[in-house]
């Protein structure tokens, strides 16, 4: 498990580079801005940006920025952020797709005067049926046959504003019977009148992603062009394209793989942008969210996201991924890393009777037990402290090994105590606890070897500061959702009525140890025996402490 996955177009470029000495590798990652990137963009990142890396070559971010209706430059804002906290650099290399407009209306003119596309004035609906079916031919369209002349007189009045929406498109010329559909005559340019989030009206016809994407790449001197399955039929048209239109010696080829599915987790855009629109969410960046923000704010680490991204591998067969396969990559890397403290998170009061009323000692405490270079901290001991309240049971089972009547515990980092009383209020409910320590069984002291069964996490009264603890589990109750292209609207329907309504559930009035009081926004801690929380990175100040819950301490990934 430990070693790399397979990754099939590594072995296609090394096999590449052995034929053709020097050959460069240069891809692009081309994100359309038109939602926050999630976990299944992270893996195109780590493979278009790892490629790169890895072979001394390049790596341009480029916005496929071609719909004006959809595009906005919040989205672009986040998406810039999201690559970089996950470790990526494109230097001076961020593109955007609006940037070629007039090169791309270039080459459409080179294609009209090549008699290799015309223009249209069919409607979307004859277009469709003029187009045929998997097992019956297309029929030409009657504006096939409009002279040069007549197409680039009608192609510049398009891009003048002279029609309005659908009233003509402009196609390429190439096979109305090809057994691709995609070759059908595919249209290229489409009128829209919109505001683009970059060019604002200075155009109103706007380029097809299959028109623009390939050349594109051929404009960025792209060598690797790498996408997903779904774009697989599309690549007879994208190998038209450039065999139409450029000339240099090496061409863009592109390249697909599978899209990576987790179990729990919808990530098509079209259905995160409907959980937030509709507040079933809080945000994008909400903690459940698969959003690469989302996961940040949850407390996932980059490192942890760029393992996950090698070992699933890269291969061309759909799969549906574990999510306890990207939990198990990130408890990993904190186990490593996150400081121990002690939070209580239902808190119960318990009186240590014999104990002086005014001491308090400063106890040592271990920072984190797998990292030697991670020291040591204070911890405020005192006679009044709180522990879980389901740490304590009045009247408990035989393996009950947690404190109850006449039973002892450790308290971790202090001593042992036992149940010697209880004050309930009213109606039965307890309110203290009552025990006595025993002075000599310190932890770390001398005559601390006495062993006593469990071990429970605790904080002082008097120095515990308040916290809200939002813990949070997986937003989709189904496990085995089938992958989502995000193409299918009815099966994206169908995972908004699987919401898990448990999703989120925040406590008030939970106690952490002093020492945390300073966490800075996004910082992560193992919180002892209950798992790994990080200070919330928009609502955590330093006197209104949140924190969400990451991971529980259970890993459930079957290796
Ligand atoms: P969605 O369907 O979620 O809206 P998209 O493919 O339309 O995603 P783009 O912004 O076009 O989103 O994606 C940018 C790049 O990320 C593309 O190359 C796309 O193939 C890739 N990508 C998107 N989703 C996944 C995924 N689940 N797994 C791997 N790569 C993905
Ligand atoms: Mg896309
Ligand atoms: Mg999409």
């Amino acid at each position: 498990f430990s070693t790399a996955n397979s990754n099939f177009i590594r072995n296609i470029i090394i096999e590449d580079r052995e034929n053709h000495p020097g050959k460069e590798v240069h891809t692009r990652f081309p994100p359309e801005p038109n939602g926050y990137l999630h976990i299944g963009h992270a893996k195109s990142i780590c493979l278009n940006f790892g490629l790169a890396k890895e072979f001394n070559g390049l790596c341009n971010l480029r916005f496929d920025d071609t719909n004006p209706s959809k595009e906005e430059t919040e989205y672009v804002d986040s998406i810039k952020e999201d690559v970089k906290w996950l470790g990526f650099d494109w230097e001076d290399r961020v593109y955007y797709a609006s940037d070629y407009f007039e090169k791309l209306y270039e080459f459409a003119l080179k294609l009209i005067k090549k008699g290799k596309a015309f223009v249209c004035d069919l409607s979307a609906e004859e277009t469709r049926a003029y187009r045929g079916t998997l097992t019956h031919p297309g029929k030409n369209s009657p504006f096939r046959d409009r002279t040069v002349e007549e197409n680039l007189a009608l192609f510049e009045e398009m891009k003048e504003g002279k029609y309005p929406n659908g009233a003509k498109v402009l196609r390429a010329k190439i096979d109305m019977a090809s057994p691709n559909l995609n070759l059908r005559d595919p249209i290229l340019y489409r009128i829209m009148h919109e505001e683009h989030h970059r060019t604002g009206d200075k155009w109103c016809i706007y380029p097809m992603y299959d028109f623009a994407h390939p050349l594109s790449d051929a404009l960025e001197n792209i060598s690797y062009s790498i996408c997903t399955m779904e774009f697989e039929d599309h690549r007879p048209l994208y190998d038209w394209l450039i065999k139409e239109l450029i000339e240099s010696k090496q061409k863009p080829r592109q390249y697909e793989f599978a899209r990576l599915n987790l179990t729990n987790t919808v990530m098509s855009k079209r259905v995160l942008r409907q959980l937030v629109e509709t507040g079933t969410v809080d945000s994008w960046d909400d903690p459940r969210m698969p959003t690469i923000s989302g996961l940040r704010r949850r407390g996932y680490t980059p490192e942890a996201i760029r393992d996950f991204c090698e070992r699933i591998g890269v291969a061309r067969a759909n799969s549906l991924v574990d999510i306890s396969m990207l939990e198990h990559c990130l408890r990993e890397d904190l186990n490593t890393k996150a400081p121990r403290v002690m939070a209580v998170l239902n808190p119960v009061k318990v009186v240590i009777t014999n104990y002086p009323e005014d001491r308090v000692e400063y106890l040592e405490a271990e920072n984190n037990p797998e990292d030697s270079q991670a020291g040591t901290r204070i911890v405020p001991f005192a006679r009044e402290i709180y522990i879980e309240r389901e740490d304590f049971m009045e009247n408990p089972p035989g393996k009950f090994f947690r404190l109850a009547p006449d039973r002892e515990v450790r308290l971790k980092h202090a001593y042992i105590i036992k149940c010697t009383g209880l004050v309930k209020g009213d109606s039965g409910e307890i309110l203290e606890i009552h025990c006595t320590y025993d002075p000599e069984s310190k932890s770390g002291g001398l005559t601390s070897g006495r062993k006593v069964k469990g071990t429970l996490h605790w904080v002082s009264c008097a120095h515990a500061k308040d916290a809200e603890i939002r813990l949070y589990d997986y937003l989709l109750k189904g496990e085995d959702l089938e992958a989502s292209t995000g193409e299918d609207e009815a099966k994206d329907n169908d995972f908004l009525s699987q919401i898990n309504p448990q999703s989120k559930v925040v406590l008030a009035g939970c106690k952490v140890e002093p020492s945390i009081t300073d966490a800075k926004p996004g910082m992560t801690f193992q919180f002892l025996r209950q798992g790994y929380f990080c200070a919330d990175n928009k609502d955590h100040q330093a006197d209104q402490l949140v924190f969400n819950r990451t991971l529980g301490l259970r890993d459930s990934w079957a290796k």
